[in-house]
């Protein structure tokens, strides 16, 4: 008898989390701009687990300029920027594997927190790290 499962899963609370807004917005970056500017305010997710690996953080000051972070990654995610000496990182691109991250002398490179990485445009602001 499926109906009466189906009226106890009524009164139950959704397996899923939310999506971190209360309604999708149509424009992820817009949404996280008015984040930052207190506009608008994330449902935080479950607690994230230890370890987690979300978007590569990249500290500007520390990087050294030394290329082995382009060199390990197996996504090609990490561009040298010659004139600078410093690197971009592609999130769109990136499968987070950290090898960027343990290969760094510097410690220049982490894995963050951050996790709400949707977007519709690969090059946005939100999934270029430099
Ligand atoms: S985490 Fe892996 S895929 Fe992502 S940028 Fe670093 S080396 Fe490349
Ligand atoms: S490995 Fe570290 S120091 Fe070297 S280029 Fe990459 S981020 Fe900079």
């Amino acid at each position: 008898m499926i109906m009466p499962k189906v009226l106890k899963q009524l009164f139950k609370n959704p397996f899923t989390n939310k999506f971190p807004a209360k309604y999708t917005p149509s424009s992820v970056t817009k949404f996280l701009e008015d984040v930052e500017k207190g506009k608008a305010k994330i449902i935080p997710p479950i607690e994230l687990p230890p370890n987690f690996r979300g978007a590569v953080a990249y500290d500007r000051e520390k990087c050294i300029g030394c290329q082995m972070c382009t060199r390990v990654c197996p996504a090609h995610a990490i561009e040298f920027i010659p004139e600078k000496k410093k690197i971009r990182i592609y999130i769109a691109r990136c499968t987070f594997c950290s090898q960027c991250v343990e290969v760094c002398p510097v410690n220049a490179l982490s894995m963050s927190e951050r996790w709400l990485l949707a977007d519709e445009d690969k090059y946005s602001k939100n999934l270029i790290v430099e």
